[in-house]
């Protein structure tokens, strides 16, 4: 089956050609894709004929609303989204000042292994789709009823492990006859898989690049993070160099701050000492707690940040929205996994 919405308006344009239909066609379809169409019906000013030929040889994909929470605080919105095939992902929108961002899932599940986030305990299933990655940003202001402003791919999954669907995202969501996000409106996030970030660098797009760097040194980072163990801490740091150099884009680092474990005043200064030498930009996370988990957050972020500060490092708290609706990622997907493995089936139980 033909999935339409992952094409770009080039590879839309031949493939309506081979079917003998106009030019004008294939934009004709972008646009109705792009808003979120959810069946080939829908595409009302397209011929009856060629609605059939589609319905036949083509996938719609439209995720539907497994459950949807409103954060009171804050009016923060967590989407669990069920694909076709049944895999969950999370979406969450916040609302800021400066408008509205929403962060997307790259993958169902993630591979990386970090011990402190519950996208990765069941590994991997799939990578997402371009279209339904697309798709939680389309269908996410279809339902709100919100504009989004700014995106953040840090959501489940590792979205290098996803490369070359989570590019083919980026240009249909930049796309003006699209949902038009302006790559300077669009972060990513990344665990630090260098080689693709070297090749992402070639592209010298200008989004901003996030590195989860989480702690400065190798015994704590490669405890934390099993990405380390193969590349550690200074290759990934001359990467990052690399990266500002080739696209001229800084990089930002974010640190989530775990009691105990990387939030000593040491470590501060470490990371000061990693940072010299490149403008970036340090963004301390309160870590969530995932039940699964040990870990507790820091009770030193302000000590942490004032001491970062002092010596030059530009550094902020991330300001924690929907904490009454598990919106830290990778939690109600968690949840909903968990619920159906502790389901006890109703045939057969007396
Ligand atoms: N795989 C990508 C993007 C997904 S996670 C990456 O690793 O960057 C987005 C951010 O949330 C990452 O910095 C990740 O390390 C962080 N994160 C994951 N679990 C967390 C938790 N329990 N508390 C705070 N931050 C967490």
């Amino acid at each position: 089956m033909t999935d339409l919405k992952s094409m770009t308006p080039e590879e839309l344009e031949a493939y309506f050609k081979e079917l003998g239909q106009p030019g004008f066609r294939a934009m004709q379809v972008f646009r109705w894709l792009h808003r979120g169409v959810e069946s080939f019906d829908g595409m009302t000013d397209l011929p009856k004929s060629l609605r059939e030929r589609l319905k036949e040889a083509c996938v719609l994909t439209a995720p539907q609303v497994e459950r949807k929470q409103v954060s009171k605080l804050d009016g923060t919105i967590k989407y669990l989204w069920r694909l076709g095939d049944g895999n969950c992902v999370e979406t969450v929108l916040m609302r800021h000042k400066h408008g509205n961002t929403v962060c997307v899932s790259s993958q169902a599940g993630c591979n990386m292994g970090c011990v402190f986030c519950a996208s990765t305990l069941g590994g991997k299933v799939r990578d997402l789709t371009p279209a339904e990655i697309l798709d939680q940003v389309i269908f996410t202001e279809k339902d709100s009823g919100e504009q989004v402003s700014n995106i953040v791919l840090m959501g489940i999954g590792e979205p290098l492990d996803n490369f070359d669907h989570v590019l083919r995202f980026l240009t249909l969501v930049n796309h003006p006859e699209g949902v038009n996000i302006g790559m300077r409106h669009i972060s990513l996030s990344t665990c630090g898989l260098v080689k693709k970030i070297d090749k992402l660098a070639q592209l010298g797009l200008q989004l901003t690049l996030s590195v989860s760097l989480h702690a400065p040194d190798d015994e704590t980072r490669s405890r934390l993070m099993p990405v380390n163990r193969s590349v550690g801490v200074e290759v990934l740091m001359e990467t990052c160099r690399r990266y500002f150099e080739t696209t001229g884009r800084r990089v930002s680092y974010e640190y989530a701050m775990i009691d105990g474990v990387n939030d000593s005043d040491g470590q501060a200064d470490q990371l000061v000492r990693l940072l010299r030498g490149q403008p970036g930009h340090v963004n301390l996370i309160p870590l969530n707690e995932v039940a699964e988990s040990p870990l507790k957050p820091s009770r030193r972020v302000r000590q942490f940040q004032r001491r970062l500060e002092e010596q030059g490092v530009t550094a902020t708290v991330r300001r924690k929205l929907g904490s009454d609706i598990d919106a830290s990622c990778g939690q109600l997907r968690r949840k909903r996994i968990m619920e159906r493995e502790t389901d006890t089936p109703e045939e057969g139980s007396t």
